[in-house]
């Protein structure tokens, strides 16, 4: 476990009043209620150095998509102690609008993307409005600037970022969508970001609505079981269940160690 790492869930914004329509493409009949939707950014603290996976979304953005911003992720990184330029890695899962906003907010990072993603939000599936809903042009725009800066690494499939920190290319939700593994001490996390929006997502094999390719969706769940292992090291990208499973470590920010056993277990 030389290479165990720290994984924090740093929640940055909430949305409430969804249906169940929202949250999974075929309801479950015995739901009564819908969950409400968390943003989270994560920060991964190997020995050597800080990694974030994804970066949020500003103030802006929350306003234009009526979201409740309860603080901008890079704010939350710093009263959590991390300062913004001291980040040299970000693992940027895809470029949804709720993932990949602030991009200039991070002057000595590299960006590290699947390739399929770049083309994907640049390329001809963007003239449909259903599709690029998720997406703002500024976002994408910004990592186009990045990508010409010399910022950016590209992955295809599998890639490692660091020691004990690898991506993996998952698509269905959007068609570059990439996980992260981290090795911690115990054992491996992954981090599904919208590969399950809701643990239920994964766990009944429901889609969430968002979606780009089922099958490949559903190939995405089994890697992530693939790649976690077991049922409690898989972290959904939006579930509030993940704030009451894991500890809260920080006063000063809203964030929730993952490297931790959570207080109870889904395996059977
Ligand atoms: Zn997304
Ligand atoms: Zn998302």
């Amino acid at each position: 476990m030389g290479n165990a790492a720290e994984i924090y869930a740093l929640r940055y914004a909430t949305m409430g009043s969804r249906s169940l329509q929202m949250n999974f493409l075929q309801p479950d009949p015995h739901d009564t209620t819908a969950q409400d939707l968390d943003y989270f950014v994560w920060l991964i603290r190997t020995p050597g150095r800080d990694l974030l996976v994804d970066t949020g979304f500003n103030a802006a953005e929350a306003q234009a998509r009526n979201r409740k911003l309860t603080r901008n992720p890079v704010d939350a990184l710093e009263a959590f102690g991390v300062r913004a330029a001291d980040i040299r890695d970000i693992i940027v899962t895809h470029l949804h609008y709720d993932h990949a906003g602030n991009l200039d907010r991070f002057p000595n990072a590299r960006f590290h993307l699947q390739e399929r993603e770049m083309a994907y939000a640049t390329g001809r599936c963007m003239c449909n409005g259903l599709l690029r809903h998720p997406f703002s042009v500024e976002h994408v725009t910004t990592m186009v600037r990045h990508v010409y800066g010399e910022r950016v690494t590209f992955h295809n499939g599998d890639g490692e970022i660091a020691p004990g920190v690898t991506v993996h290319r998952v698509g269905g939700h959007s068609d570059g969508l990439q996980v992260a593994r981290v090795e911690t001490a115990r054992g491996p996390v992954v981090l599904a970001s919208d590969a399950a929006h809701y643990y239920a997502n994964l766990q009944r094999r429901s889609p969430f609505p968002i979606v780009y390719n089922i099958g490949d969706m559903a190939q995405g769940w089994e890697t992530i079981e693939r790649l976690a292992g077991h049922p409690d090291r898989f972290i959904p990208g939006h579930d509030p269940l993940v704030t009451e499973l894991y500890p809260r470590v920080s006063e000063a920010a809203d964030a929730y160690a993952l490297h931790v056993a959570p207080k109870r277990s889904f395996a059977t």
